[in-house]
C-alpha cells in the first residue's frame, strides 16, 4: 500500500514537470506569451514602446505640433525637420552658430537704468532681473567678434526672449559700440534682428537708440564698410525703423514677420481689411522690401559669399 501511494506521487510530480516544460515550449513557439496572443474578435490594446522622443528631451513645433528631440533640433540648426519650420535661436545660440571663431564680446560693460522710475504691472528692475534669470543674459542685444570662415567680422544678434528683444538705452549703446569697431578695424557688420521695437520703459530715451543706431550704420555706410541685415522672426516697430530697414543688403528667414505696426493697428488707422501674408518676409521680397528670403541652412553660406564679394576677397568659395 505504501509503496503504491510513492509511486502515485512520483507520477503526479513527473506529470506536472512534464506539463510545465510542454506549456514552456509552447510558449516558445508561439514567440509570445498566452496574454499577448490575438483573440479573433477582440481588439488588443499594447502598451506602445517609448520612442526616442519620449524619453529625450525634446521641443514641439509651434507649426505643426510635432515632437523633435533637442539633439535633433540643434543638429538641423532649430528648424524643423518635418515641415521645415524655423523655430527661433536665441542670440548667443546664433552667434555661435554663424561664426566659426569667436574673438571676444563687446559691449558687456553696458547696465541698464531705470530713468524714469517706470512701473506697469512691476517695477521695471524687476522685470529687467526677470528676464535676465529667464535668458542668462544681461541685456537684448548680444556683439560678438571673430571669424566667419576667412572673414573677420563683427556680428550681433537681438535675443527675443529677453523683453520681446526691445531696444532700450543698452541695446543702442551696445549696438552702436559694434559699429564703431567695425569702423575702426573695417570689418563688415552682420546683424540679426529680432525684436518687438523700442522699449517702452525707458521713453523718449530708448527713442533717441533709433536715432543713435541710425547715425552709426551712416558712419559704416561713408566708410564704406559692409552691414548685412538678417531679419528673423519677428522684427517691428522702432527696429525696423532703424537699424533692421538700413543694412546693405536685407536677408530674410522664411515666413519671418516684418513690420512697423501690427495688422490691427494698421487696419484700425486706414479703415480697410488686410491680406494675412502682408507682413510675411516672402510677401515683402515681391514688394522689394527684402532682397533675398534665405533658408537657415544656407544662411551662412549665403552671407559669406555675399562679404566676400563685399569686402573684394579674391578666394571666395563658390
Ligand atoms: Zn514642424
Amino acid at each position: 500500500m505504501a509503496n503504491n501511494m510513492t509511486e502515485t506521487i512520483e507520477k503526479t510530480e513527473m506529470s506536472e514537470d512534464s506539463a510545465k516544460i510542454s506549456a514552456k515550449t509552447s510558449t516558445d513557439m508561439a514567440g509570445q506569451s498566452w496574454f499577448n496572443r490575438p483573440v479573433p474578435g477582440v481588439k488588443q490594446q499594447l502598451t506602445p514602446q517609448l520612442t526616442a522622443v519620449e524619453t529625450e528631451p525634446s521641443t514641439k513645433c509651434p507649426n505643426c505640433l510635432s515632437m523633435i528631440t533637442n539633439t535633433a533640433l540643434i543638429f538641423n540648426c532649430y528648424v524643423c525637420p518635418h515641415c521645415d519650420h524655423h523655430l527661433a535661436m536665441t542670440a548667443r545660440e546664433r552667434l555661435q552658430w554663424f561664426l566659426e571663431q569667436v574673438d571676444g564680446e563687446i559691449g558687456q560693460e553696458f547696465v541698464a537704468k531705470d530713468p524714469l522710475g517706470f512701473v506697469d504691472s512691476k517695477p521695471y528692475p524687476e522685470r529687467m532681473t526677470q528676464a535676465q534669470t529667464k535668458t542668462g543674459e544681461s541685456e537684448a542685444l548680444i556683439v560678438l567678434y571673430g571669424k566667419l570662415r576667412n572673414l573677420e567680422v563683427v556680428a550681433c544678434a537681438f535675443d527675443f526672449q529677453f523683453m520681446g528683444g526691445s531696444m532700450g538705452s543698452v541695446v543702442g549703446d551696445r549696438f552702436v559700440q559694434a559699429a564703431e569697431k567695425s569702423l575702426a578695424e573695417r570689418k563688415p557688420l552682420v546683424c540679426f534682428a529680432a525684436s518687438g521695437g523700442a522699449r517702452m520703459q525707458e521713453g523718449l530715451l530708448s527713442l533717441m537708440q533709433m536715432a543713435r543706431t541710425a547715425a552709426a550704420v551712416e558712419r559704416l555706410r561713408l566708410a564704406g564698410i559692409p552691414y548685412i541685415v538678417v531679419l528673423t522672426n519677428p522684427v517691428y516697430g522702432g527696429v525696423t525703423a532703424s537699424l533692421a530697414m538700413l543694412g546693405d543688403i536685407h536677408l530674410a528667414e522664411p515666413k519671418a514677420m516684418i513690420g512697423f505696426a501690427g495688422k490691427r493697428v494698421i487696419e484700425q488707422t486706414v479703415r480697410e481689411t488686410l491680406e494675412e501674408p502682408f507682413q510675411r518676409a516672402e510677401f515683402l521680397l515681391e514688394h522689394g522690401v527684402v532682397d533675398e528670403v534665405v533658408h537657415r541652412h544656407q544662411m551662412i553660406d549665403t552671407i559669406y559669399r555675399l562679404l566676400a564679394k563685399l569686402c573684394h576677397q579674391p578666394n571666395v568659395d563658390a
